[in-house]
Parts: C-alpha cells; structure tokens; sequence
C-alpha cells in the first residue's frame, strides 16, 4: 500500500517534532491496514524545500515520533525515489511500515510530473490517500499516482470529507458561521459561498475592522484590508438581500503602539494611533449566545490577536461556545485550531479539520484534485 499522509508538522528550533496532532490524525488508518497484514509505504511532504534536499526538512523525527506512537519499528529512507527507496520498498514485509524521504525534496513532486508519480506507485498495488490537508493540490504524490494505481481514499480523508460536506449540504439549522483571521482578501471565497447556506454570519478579528471601515466607522491605525472595502459593501448588500443576518462587532479591544493600557471602545470610534485587536466583551458574549442559539456552526479566524492572552477573550468566547453539547460545530485553519489547543479544547467540537487550506476550498464549493482523483 502507498499511503499519502499529511505529515507536514511543526518543527521546533531542533528540527523536532513540535505538535503531533497530523501524525496522530493519520494513525486509525495506518493501523488498519497493518491489520490487515498491508505492507504500508507512507509519503508525505515536510514544509518548503522548493524541490531541493533541505537538511533540516527531512522525515526522521517525523519517523521516529510515529514509532514512538505505533509502537512499532518504522524503516525510513533517505529518498522517495531511486534505488534506496525501490530496494526499502521491495524488502518490506507484511505488517512492517517504511516511511520515504520528504516528497518536496525533488521538484518533480509539486509539478505532478508523471515519471516522478509512476515510479512512486511501482512500490505498491494499491494508493490510499490520508492527506486531506494536501488534497487542494495536484501533485505528484495527491494526484498523478492514481493513474497508475487503483485509489481509495483514508479514515481521516473520509472523517474530513464527511464532516465539511454534511455542514454543506443538510445542515441543522439555524446554521451559523464565524469568521474572522487577519485578512478578507484570503476568505472572500468562503464568504461568497458560506452566504448562500448559512442563516447567519458573525464577523470578528481584522476581517470585521474591513467591513466596520466599509459601513462608515473609524477605525484609528486598525488593520484594514483598503482593496476590500468595495467588496465588504457588497457582500453586505447581497446578504440583506438573501435574508442571511450578519453581526459585526459593537465593542472592541483597542491598543495603541506605545505602553498605554487597553482599552475597550463601541465599534466606529478608534482614536487615531490606536489598533483594534479583539472583539470587545459586549461582542463576545452576543456571539457566544447565537453560537449556543444554533445547531449547526462553522468556524474560521480568530476573533483577534490571540496569541497575546489580553487579546484572546473574544476568541476564547468563541471557542467555549462552539465547544457546549447540543450543537455541530466544525473548525477549520491553523490559527483556529491554535485557539482551541490553547484552551483545551480540541477534542470538544464534533470536528477540528486538519486541512487550512484544504477546508476552505471545500467550502468554497470547489473540486479538490486530490479527492477528485478518488472519487474516479
Ligand atoms: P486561520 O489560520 O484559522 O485560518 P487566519 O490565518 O486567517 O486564521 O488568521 C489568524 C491571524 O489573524 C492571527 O495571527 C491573528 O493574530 C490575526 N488577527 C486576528 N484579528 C486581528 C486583528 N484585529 N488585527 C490584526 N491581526 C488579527
Ligand atoms: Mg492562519
């Protein structure tokens, strides 16, 4: 079995392991097919290295912390490709597990070059794809393989497929989502398709200072993304017109560059020289009670800059509400998932999706390749 998992994991200043969340995403599905007696060869990607080997990106600790995980020996290689890798692949027994070197060491991999996929699936019989983190991208490793080997997609690929397309498609209502993050430009294809099936959207973090600016409100040196001021207008115009009800912030946290303290202002009145960085409390507790009102919810974006603790209230709120009985609520994006981590919460929502990128494209109603592939 080749098996396309997402082991693309945070390293520390070491080059080690520094959050095991997507290799223990992946572990149901490695499991199983050792359980079946599969010979399981495990590709995945490991940050940027732009097609060059990077020293410092390669898969050993990865290899390492899934043994430790596994319980297990786990052989590694130091290639994908070529005669260590080919040789690895043929004497690997029944029940044993041999991870490749880091697929974006050769540039053959993000092009989807067919003689870098073809020689990926002479190890194996059969491809599973786990990487539903990586399924936006037609690459060599998510994509080109299935033309050389039947495909099926992994526990978590279906776990994610399932849980974003069932908010898509019968959600409970009311369904609501909240969005926030630093910038609208990165989310305005979620916008635009979370309008046409939400019966609510509550706004925070920078995106809200956009649309706050949008609507007439002053904003002091808040981050506000200009070239989307025109959008944000009509995007409330269209969503009057649907019916869809969309909260923006009525308070906020405000600081200035220098040691004064925060403070928290009604929404439009940000002094020049001072920065929104959370919703305010009043915000907070408004969109904690409609989340907790509702039975299906999407999150993307914190509601501020929580990765300082004076500025991490609204989205903690946020987080907390999500994370109550009684309500389907789905996260998605790195920073989203941070908020839930740092108060732990991440095993409290029906679904935290691995998959940043991966989860909005989804949402945005668009075809992943590397689901498309599978789907064949
Ligand atoms: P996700 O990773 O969950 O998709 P984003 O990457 O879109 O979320 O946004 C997260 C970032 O947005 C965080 O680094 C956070 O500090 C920043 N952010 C949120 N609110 C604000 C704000 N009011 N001003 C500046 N940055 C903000
Ligand atoms: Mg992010």
């Amino acid at each position: 079995m080749l098996v396309r998992v997402d082991f693309n994991v945070p390293l520390d200043d070491q080059g080690k392991v520094a959050d095991d969340t997507r290799i223990k995403a992946t572990l149901t599905t490695i499991r199983y097919l050792l359980e079946q007696g599969a010979r399981v060869i495990l590709i995945s990607h490991l940050g940027r290295p732009k097609g060059k080997v990077v020293e410092k990106l390669r898969l050993d600790d990865v290899a390492r912390r899934l043994g430790e995980l596994l319980g297990r020996e786990i052989k590694k290689v130091n290639d994908c490709i070529g005669p260590e890798a080919a040789k690895a692949a043929e004497e690997l027994k029944e029940g044993e597990v041999l991870l490749l070197e880091n697929l974006r060491f050769h540039p053959e991999e993000e092009k989807n070059d067919p003689g870098f996929a073809k020689e990926l699936a002479s190890f194996a019989e059969v491809y599973i794809n786990d990487a539903f983190g990586t399924a936006h991208r037609a690459h060599a490793s998510t994509a080109g393989v299935a033309d050389y080997l039947p495909a099926a997609a992994g526990f978590l690929m279906e776990k994610e497929i399932k849980a974003l397309g069932s908010i898509l498609s019968d959600p409970d209502r009311p369904f609501l989502a909240v969005l926030g993050g630093a910038k609208v430009a990165d989310k305005i294809g979620v916008l635009k398709s979370l309008v046409g099936k939400v019966d609510a959207i509550l706004l925070g973090g920078g995106m809200a200072n956009t649309f706050l600016k949008a609507k007439g409100s002053e904003l002091g040196d808040s981050l506000v993304d200009d070239q989307n001021l025109e959008f944000a207008r009509k995007f409330l115009d269209m969503a009057a017109e649907r019916g869809v009800r969309v909260e923006l912030p009525v308070d906020l946290v405000i600081a200035s560059g220098d040691q004064d303290p925060v403070q928290v202002v009604d929404s439009g009145s940000v002094p020049s020289g001072w920065r929104a960085l959370d919703i305010g409390p009043r915000t907070a507790d408004l969109y904690a009670q409609l989340i907790k009102e509702a039975k299906t919810a999407f999150w993307n974006g914190p509601m501020g800059v929580f990765e300082e603790d004076q500025f991490a209230h609204g989205s903690e709120m946020v987080a907390r509400a999500l994370s109550e009985e009684g309500l389907i609520s789905v996260v998605g994006g790195g920073d989203s998932l941070a908020v839930l981590e740092k108060y732990g919460l991440g095993g409290q929502v029906t679904h935290a999706s691995t998959g940043g990128g991966a989860s909005l494209e989804f949402l945005e109603g668009r075809e992943l390749p590397g689901v498309a592939v599978l789907m064949k």
